[in-house]
């Protein structure tokens, strides 16, 4: 008799999981999670990680009745007692790309080969498996068009999904998932979610909702609508994407269903290569696996970057004085995600108006998005830096203000974050600096300290740096490792 651990990771859904429908399909199931403590302390989930973490598994809970064991601590010992406790015979999972996951599972594959339990694992996260896309010398694409458009496009289709499985199968588990989740203690003890649950519903059911939506209504605008973050012009997917809530594959062919097909046109194609650009990140943390830590591009080893700590947590707390930057910072404390416009240029103005190292923003990146992921956000930052495969050269500087007046035209985005700037007219809300005594006096307004006279009036920060002079110090520095 076959009984099947389904070891659930990054993959909390049971629609197209081909483990679970494999498992399902071959007799008994034991549908089990376990939380990894043991992982190196920058695996390590961040906070708002971990918030989504516990309400993916209630979800994940809730579609099999409860009967979802969940446990803690080393994934082998686990493993090993879950195996015994149930005789099991085979465990499946679908595989994960962080460096440290690879060695791990290596580790209990072999564990179990020699104990004769048939460990599997499976795609089921990606549309295309790294070390199935090379160029014709067999070596890995360092540049994303040849990658994409040579590499997996021109390769066959990926998986079509899967039906959901029959659910009789669960074997004799025990109906107490729920407080086994509790007890792994992944809320916050002060509650500073509240605005996190007031945006966002974790389900599997919330995920094919919003794809639904998306298609829908907003993926033949995506090219031009996907750089205004005052705008619900992108899909708002990824922290789904990244707890395997829906599959890529879900969304390449719902998109692909939804136009029979016909995928040429500008807002569907440009979609899909954003799925590409995460197929991207995942490609290179395989095949260059320390990404997260070390800049892709050497030369950036010698990069004179600052230790300015109060500049850093200027940055952090959304107080630079550039409201744009301001407005993404506060945007990604209250709500767990940020706007991908923005991401660049609250990216760009850290790494090179304050000369702060990318790794300090991946980290904070990674403390609070709800979508943190090793693959994508170590990509992202060595993308904004100019130290990472196919990057945005270094000595292309945003201006922040420049950036905000093409994408917050009417400055709404920054109003919704920064409110205390609401009645600042159009001219001046990327640039409050530059307004006229006057001017803040009618907005009631005062930039920098606030002193007895100014009660009634709302404060905002002076700029932490002069953005002309803080691009000059960027290129400088850029300057001292280019022969390097
Ligand atoms: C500095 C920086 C850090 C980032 N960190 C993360 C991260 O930790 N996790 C994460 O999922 N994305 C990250 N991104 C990529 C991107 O910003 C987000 O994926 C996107 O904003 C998510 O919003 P969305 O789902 O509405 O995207 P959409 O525009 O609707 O795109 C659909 C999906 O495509 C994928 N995608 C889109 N753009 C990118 C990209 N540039 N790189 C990789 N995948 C992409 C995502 O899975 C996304 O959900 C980062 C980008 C930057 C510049």
């Amino acid at each position: 008799m076959t009984k099947t651990i389904v070891w659930f990771r990054q993959d909390l859904r049971i629609n197209d999981n081909p483990a679970l429908s494999a498992a399902c399909a071959n007799g008994d199931v034991i549908p089990v999670y376990i939380f990894d403590d043991t992982v190196p302390e920058k695996a390590q989930l961040g906070g708002a990680s971990r918030w989504w973490l516990h309400h993916a598994l209630v979800d994940l809970a809730e579609s099999f009745d409860n009967r979802l064991i969940v446990r803690s601590g080393n994934c082998l010992e686990q493993l090993k007692e879950l195996v015994q406790e149930f005789d099991a015979t085979h465990i499946l999972w679908h595989r994960m790309y962080e460096p440290w996951a690879r060695t791990r599972d290596a580790e209990i594959k072999s564990h179990f080969k020699d104990s004769g339990v048939a460990a599997k694992s499976m795609n089921g996260s990606l549309l295309w498996e790294p070390w199935e896309v090379l160029k014709k010398d067999e070596t890995p694409y360092k540049v994303y068009t040849p990658y994409y458009r040579k590499g997996c496009l021109s390769k066959s289709d990926p998986r079509y999904p899967l039906e959901r499985p029959d659910l009789s199968v669960l074997l004799g588990v025990p109906k107490d998932a729920k407080s086994q989740i509790d007890k792994l203690a992944l809320l916050p003890t002060i509650a500073w979610d509240e605005s996190i649950a007031a945006t966002w519903t974790v389900s599997e059911r919330a995920a094919g909702s919003k794809l639904q939506w998306f298609i829908k209504n907003a993926i033949t605008d995506y090219k031009d609508e996907r750089n205004l973050p005052a705008v619900r012009g992108t899909s708002q997917l990824s922290p789904y994407l990244h707890f395997g809530q829906i599959s890529p594959n879900q969304v390449w062919f719902a998109i692909k269903d939804a136009f029979h097909g016909n995928t040429s046109g500008a807002g569907v194609d440009t979609y899909l290569s954003e799925i590409g650009w995460r197929e991207f990140s995942y490609y290179l943390l395989y095949h260059f696996n320390d990404m997260q830590k070390r800049n892709f591009n050497s030369k950036f080893d010698k990069f004179p970057w600052r230790d300015a700590q109060k500049d850093l947590k200027a940055w952090q707390f959304g107080n630079t004085g550039v409201p744009i930057v301001d407005a993404g910072m506060r945007e990604l404390y209250q709500t767990g995600y940020m706007h991908n416009r923005v991401r660049m240029i609250v990216g760009s103005y850290l790494v090179k108006n304050l000369l702060i190292d990318w790794r300090e923003g991946e980290r904070w990146f990674w403390d609070c998005l709800l979508d943190a992921d090793t693959a994508s956000n170590s990509a992202g930052w060595q993308w904004v830096a100019g130290s990472g495969a196919d990057a945005s050269p270094y000595f292309r500087i945003f201006n922040p203000v420049l950036q905000g007046e093409k994408f917050d035209k009417e400055g709404e985005y920054v109003k919704t974050y920064c409110p205390e700037l609401k009645d600042l007219p159009k001219k001046y809300i990327h640039q409050p600096w530059e307004a006229p005594a006057e001017v803040l006096e009618k907005a009631k307004l005062v930039l920098g300290d606030a002193n007895d006279e100014s009660a009634g009036f709302q404060q905002y920060p002076k700029p932490l740096v002069d953005l002309k002079e803080s691009r000059k110090r960027a290129l400088d520095a850029f300057d001292s490792i280019k022969g390097a």
